[in-house]
């Protein structure tokens, strides 16, 4: 797609014109509809555009799940912004290392992290929004609404955030052109209509939870977000709501099923319940099979190519696999030579397609690339020569996932290896029926090394998900020729670690 193709904000315009008094997103209690966000949107894109923010520049929003941070959203797109969308539970040094990279022109934030983005030193104009369940922000309310400023679909839409294995935060800038045929691939494959009623109680700054407010934007679908998880309120949601669609990550699963009310609630609405960020194993998917009547729907995707593959809507849903290629994505598996390698052997999953970004942000254009456009995406698939479906097989980058959300090593042990009492350090991930993964960290102490006060110092400085979940105190730490450790090794030798 390229100049004339439609962006979020021109899908929102038409769609609100169309169904303006329908809701378009809800979290927790509060909804919003399609008119009340095209009017806030409006106002808040005239205070950025007030300020300086013009087309391509970069606007950060921290927030948790709430209506201001998607009227945020909306308005710093309208402004041609493109956005950052802030996991809200970062620490104060990771917050601080990601506006160094971003440098935004303007920050929206709710009130406690405006209060962290003004102690960083942060100069740039930025405005606090209270987001504490009022629906949309009285600082919005007040202000002017304005005209629009000419989006084209080849602009930046998101300044999307990866981490690297060890170094600093990539930047991922993704046109709207790419959102849109990213999220009309799914609507195509999973039969999306604007009746449908989406829940979910993902994370609305990363790219799977913010699907529920694409969704809404292009198709005039509701979609209904809770700002925790909780398995009784999610259960309670798709039944006051006669929900059709639940999106979760393999974590949301297990916790549905550890619940003895899954089982009991009336669920009968749902017509699809999506799985994708990480793998679900075959037990969880037969599990939630047996209670939903219907087998879930795993999915894949990353940040910088948006949704790739995904098992098939009609016909057979294979557990352990990712299916088959999504509406416009090329998939090819290949080997450390680039070539494509014969189905049933495993090779490192590419893909070009409308919905894949081009290239990290201050990177050379064809860093993460093969020949002939297509991103290497790091991780290791399998093509089955009997139904021709993917599935993942690993990774080759070192990360983590946790929950559905990515951990990489290298950001951990450094912060371990500040600590007087750490003398070295390792994180690896370990398997867990909860988390898919959870992070272990593996540490050589010096004198004195406390165990409660290394983990109290790590969470000062790291988000909830990316703290281990146990610590292993060792002699020393296996090593290649390198000098580079083999967390492989580790986690071998240390497998029974409490
Ligand atoms: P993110 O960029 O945060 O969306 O993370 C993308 C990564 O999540 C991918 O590169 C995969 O490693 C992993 N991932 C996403 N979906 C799946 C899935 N269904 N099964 C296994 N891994 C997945």
């Amino acid at each position: 797609m390229g100049k004339g193709a439609p962006t979020l904000v021109a899908a929102a315009v038409a769609t609100a014109a169309r169904w303006p008094h329908r809701e378009a997103v809800r979290v927790d209690d509060v909804g919003v509809t399609h008119a009340a966000l095209q009017d806030a949107s409006r106002r808040l894109a005239g205070w950025l555009s007030a300020r300086g923010t013009t087309t391509g520049n970069p606007v950060l929003i921290a927030a948790p799940n709430s209506i201001g941070l998607v009227v945020a959203y909306l308005s710093a797109l309208r402004a041609g912004a493109m956005v950052t969308l802030v996991n809200p539970t970062l620490g104060r040094r990771e917050l601080g290392r990601l506006v160094e990279r971003v440098r935004p022109s303007a920050t929206l934030a709710s009130t406690e992290l405006a209060q962290q983005l003004q102690g960083l030193g942060s100069t740039v104009p930025g405005l606090t929004l209270d987001v504490s369940g009022a629906g949309i922000p009285a600082e919005v309310r007040s202000l002017a609404p304005v005209g629009d400023v000419a989006v084209d679909s080849g602009d930046v839409a998101h300044l999307a955030v990866t981490s690297g294995t060890t170094g600093p935060a990539k930047l991922a800038p993704l046109t709207h052109a790419n959102v849109v045929a990213s999220v009309r691939a799914v609507m195509d494959a999973w039969r999306w209509t604007s009746d449908d009623r989406l829940v979910h109680a993902l994370p609305l700054q990363h790219a799977h939870g913010l699907t529920a407010v694409h969704l809404s934007l292009l198709s005039g679908s509701r979609s209904m977000v809770l700002s925790r998880f909780e398995p009784a309120t999610l259960c309670n949601a798709i039944v006051e709501h006669r929900a059709t669609v639940l999106f979760g990550v393999p974590a949301s699963y297990d916790r549905l099923l550890g619940w003895p009310g899954f089982e009991r609630a009336d669920l009968s609405s749902l017509r699809l319940a999506v799985s994708g960020s990480a793998p679900l194993s075959a037990r969880h998917s037969d599990a939630v099979t047996r209670v939903l009547g219907h087998r879930p729907l795993e999915r894949y995707g990353l940040t910088e190519a948006g949704f790739v593959l995904s098992n098939l809507y009609d016909g057979e849903r294979l557990p352990g696999a990712v299916g088959y290629p999504l509406p416009g994505a090329e998939v090819r598996i290949v080997g450390t030579d680039g070539a494509a390698v014969a189905d049933g052997a495993v090779g490192e999953i590419v893909v070009r397609g409308p919905q894949v970004f081009a290239g990290y942000s201050g990177a050379d254009p064809t860093d993460a690339f093969l020949e002939g456009g297509w991103f290497r995406t790091g991780d290791l698939g399998i093509r089955s020569p009997v139904t021709g479906a993917v599935s993942i097989t690993g990774r080759s980058k070192e990360l983590i996932i946790t929950g559905g959300l990515n951990v990489y090593p290298g950001e951990i042990e450094q912060v371990l290896e500040t600590q007087p009492c750490v003398r070295a350090a390792a994180v690896a991930g370990r398997p867990s029926n909860r988390w898919g993964e959870e992070v272990v960290a593996f540490v050589v102490a010096e004198e004195g090394l406390d165990l409660e006060e290394l983990a109290a110092a790590v969470a000062r400085e790291l988000a909830p998900y990316k703290r281990p979940k146990s610590y292993v105190v060792v002699a020393d730490l296996p090593r290649n020729h390198m000098g580079k450790v083999i967390r492989a090794e580790l986690t071998r030798r240390y497998r029974q670690a409490p």
